[in-house]
């Protein structure tokens, strides 16, 4: 088997993915806060990990994929540790319980997942439930020296941290570098470094969300909550660490600081990070407000002021999105985003969309070709070596867009096979088709677009209608008919099967 190579945000290079504990794989991904819809942009990052998820399953790991829910500890102004909790702040202005904010969003979330069909994590902890945790995490930091307690705030020491380690590692910037671009903050005296950052915040009487601590009453800081559970699912060191490339700076270089700081070991061998999805160049963001939703690309529609939510199946819709030409297939999307390498950025555009439905509609196409595809003694195609170059493109740092390639060719074996200009054996038509299943289907989680479930429902209603009109033949001893029916069925591909009870089918 060849080797996987990843790109390790670490050491800034591809490098042989080597398991601590083959065939099991540690996979933890930071998730989203939901404090409002998910955009197309977060999808996108999760679509990425859903295919290095898929992949290593396809490799034959055994995963266990952690992405946690954020629903406490975000502020508005997270890198320079001040503002409102998002969620706290959403929950003041809706006059709800900051738990429903999260419950109302985390369904829409789920949905949207689903459409894109991104498979679920292994487990999806969210930091509320893991405020113990957290909080015995942050204890023994301050036990070994790396944090301080001022006025029920605790900071992470990150000059004292520095002395030993190399607190940039990530990110490649060294320390006063850092400092240059930190801004001194009003309230945020009290820290001794202006890099330090919280571990554990005092709530204001205001703040809404709030738990007993041994420093008072208050809240974990954002950072904290990944460490505490990456480790608590994961353990002290394991695999794979992702997540957008934004939060290589300041999340994950802090989650890294803590994780050395409770039990000096560094908690990740090898750190993946996604690029962006822009729109018209710039980073699509809930705080830039460039952002569309989900819904609004998979209906064309825009999200009337007034719907009561945005999870695509109670979305209240208004007039055409000024955006989009059409409504987009959530597979059309998914195949899109995959067409561009998830190291590289993404901007989004109409044309570009259009431009990848239609590829995507032809690989389908091609499928369906393949399945009636005529075999002939002699092969003159290699569809071993497509395969290898398969695996290769993905084991090149998940290489999606030369795989796409690659099944481009495949797809032009299949037509100039159906066009008689060229042949395959069986055993090379049996290799294409699992080409297709494994690359399309399994490893980038493709399917038959949406609609599929409503063929799929109208078809079954025809299908039953005919096996009725058959069953009335065999009562009328009309067995030429009845044979003749169940003949065509079996053609299109209707398996039929005649019992005591009547007779089923499956396709
Ligand atoms: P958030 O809910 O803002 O914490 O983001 C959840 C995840 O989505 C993080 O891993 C971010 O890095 C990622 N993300 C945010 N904006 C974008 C974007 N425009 N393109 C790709 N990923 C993004
Ligand atoms: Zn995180």
């Amino acid at each position: 088997m060849q080797a996987l190579f990843l790109y390790n945000t670490l050491s800034r290079k591809k490098e042989e993915f080597k398991a601590i504990n083959p065939p099991f794989v540690g996979l933890y991904v930071c998730g989203p806060t939901l404090y409002s819809d998910v955009h197309i942009g977060n999808c996108r990052t999760f679509t990425s990990f859903d295919i290095i998820y898929r992949y290593l399953l396809h490799l034959g790991y055994k995963v266990r994929y952690v992405r946690n829910i954020t629903d406490v500890g975000h502020l508005e102004n997270e890198d320079a540790g001040s503002g409102e909790d998002r969620i706290g702040k959403q929950a003041r202005l809706k006059q709800l319980e900051p738990m429903e904010i999260v419950q109302r969003y985390s369904f829409g979330f789920r949905e949207v997942m689903s459409l894109l069909n991104i498979l679920p994590p292994s487990i999806e902890p969210t930091a509320s439930g893991h405020i113990i945790e957290q909080i015995e995490m942050t204890q023994k930091i301050i036990e070994k020296g790396y944090a301080y307690v001022i006025d029920g705030n605790v900071y992470f020491d990150v000059d004292k941290f520095s002395k030993e380690n190399n607190y940039g590692i990530l990110s490649g910037r060294n320390l006063d570098d850092q400092l240059e671009n930190t801004r001194d903050l009003d309230g945020q005296d009290e820290k001794r470094g202006r890099l330090d950052f919280a571990l554990w915040k005092k709530a204001k009487p205001e703040h809404i969300m709030r738990w007993n601590s041994p420093w008072g009453e208050g809240f974990p800081g954002w950072h904290i909550e990944c460490s505490a559970m990456s480790k608590k699912y994961l353990g002290d060191v394991f695999d794979i660490h992702g997540g957008g490339m934004d939060l290589i700076p300041t999340h994950h270089t802090n989650e890294i600081a803590q994780n050395i700081g409770f039990c000096g070991a560094a908690p990740v061998n090898y750190w993946l990070h996604t690029n962006m999805l822009t729109l018209s160049g710039q980073k699509m963001s809930r705080s830039l407000g460039n952002v569309f939703l989900p819904v609004e690309l998979f209906t064309g529609m825009k999200l009337a002021d007034d719907s009561p939510s945005a999870t695509p199946s109670q979305a209240k819709l208004n007039g055409k999105h000024p955006l989009f030409d059409k409504a987009f297939d959530p597979m059309a999307v998914r195949f899109f985003m995959l067409q561009t390498h998830y190291r590289s950025t993404l901007d989004f555009s109409n044309d570009a969309l259009m431009a990848s439905e239609k590829g995507f509609d032809r690989l389908m196409e091609s499928y369906k070709t393949l399945r009636s595809l005529p075999a002939s003694n002699v092969s003159s195609e290699d569809i071993k070596a497509l395969q290898n170059k398969c695996y290769e493109a993905m084991n090149d740092d998940f290489n999606t867009p030369v795989l796409i390639a690659n099944l481009f060719d495949a797809l032009r074996i299949i037509n100039s096979v159906n066009d008689k200009k060229s042949t395959l054996t069986q055993a090379d038509i049996g290799l294409l088709k699992k080409l297709y299943e494994d690359f399309l289907f399994d490893v980038m989680g493709l399917k038959a677009e949406e609609q599929n479930t409503k063929t799929v429902s109208v078809l079954g209603k025809v299908v039953d209608m005919v096996l009725g009109l058959r069953t009335k033949a065999k009562a009328d001893k009309n067995f030429a008919l009845s044979d003749e029916i169940r003949n065509k069925l079996i053609e299109a591909g209707v398996e039929v099967k005649d019992g005591k009870d009547g007779s089923s089918w499956k396709i």
